[in-house]
């Protein structure tokens, strides 16, 4: 089986039966294959984030079904949801946040670290990741000497080093002029031409979506529709 993610029919009310209910998701099923890109567009408000919390499994839907690798992750009790979090799935934020007083390689391997990667390993993949984004001569840098482009580039490298299975973003682009937005466009699709992985990345930018010819799911007010092909 190559699909990596499905929803089945996942719905989500926020403060459900309360004067406060919202219904953020509803009924959305959808399936990202291994190796696939697909955009995510909508309207703010849509449920995109909503959407991203249940893909990465920092939430859980309050109807139907998120299965990764075929495993229901609604019955997954919360500790082995989150080894499977931590396993699968990479985040990349529209805002990258870094501890400044590490270096971005630290901030990078920080993570691998915690969750017990041996270290020579660790620094292995990390400087395999430097060279071949040509981050090389930065990696030493800290973060407040360094560009927002280049922030985002490492942040992604950060989501790498885990190999995930998933990789979400949540408008990586957003904050960063064509040239940089290129550079982190073109980091991702590096990434997704050496691994297996699934990448759902979010967007408000029709064109960037549709000049792409990539599937696009397309959210307004918690609906799901799907369009264009897989890759
Ligand atoms: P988007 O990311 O597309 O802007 P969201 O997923 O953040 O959309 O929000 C979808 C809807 O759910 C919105 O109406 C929002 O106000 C509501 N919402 C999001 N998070 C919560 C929450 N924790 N509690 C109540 N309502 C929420």
């Amino acid at each position: 089986m190559s699909d990596i993610l499905v929803f089945e029919g996942a719905g989500k009310i926020y403060s459900p039966g309360t004067e406060l209910e919202v219904r953020a998701l509803k009924d959305v099923s959808f399936a990202l294959t291994k190796g696939s890109f697909t955009y995510l567009l909508g309207p703010s408000g849509s449920g995109k984030t909503t959407l991203l919390n249940l893909a990465g499994l920092l939430d859980s839907p309050t109807s139907g079904k998120v299965l990764i690798s075929g495993r229901d992750t609604s019955v997954m009790p919360e500790k082995e949801k989150s080894r499977l979090r931590n396993a699968s799935v990479g985040f990349v934020f529209q805002q990258p946040t870094f501890l400044p007083e590490f270096t971005a390689a630290e901030n990078v391997m920080f993570p691998a670290l915690i969750s017990g990667a041996a270290k020579s390993a660790v620094y292995e993949k990390a400087k395999l990741l430097f060279d071949m984004m040509g981050l090389s001569l930065r990696a030493e840098h800290y973060p407040s000497q360094l560009s927002g482009g280049e922030l985002q580039r490492f942040a992604i490298l950060r989501a790498l080093m885990n190999d995930p299975e998933i990789l979400l973003c949540d408008e990586p682009t957003g904050q960063l002029d064509e040239e940089n937005a290129s550079l982190v466009m073109s980091e991702l699709m590096k990434f997704l031409e050496r691994s297996d992985a699934a990448l759902l990345f979010v967007t408000h930018n029709r064109d960037l979506a549709a000049a792409s010819k990539r599937r696009v799911l397309h959210l307004r007010n918690g609906l799901l529709t799907v369009a264009g092909n897989d890759i």
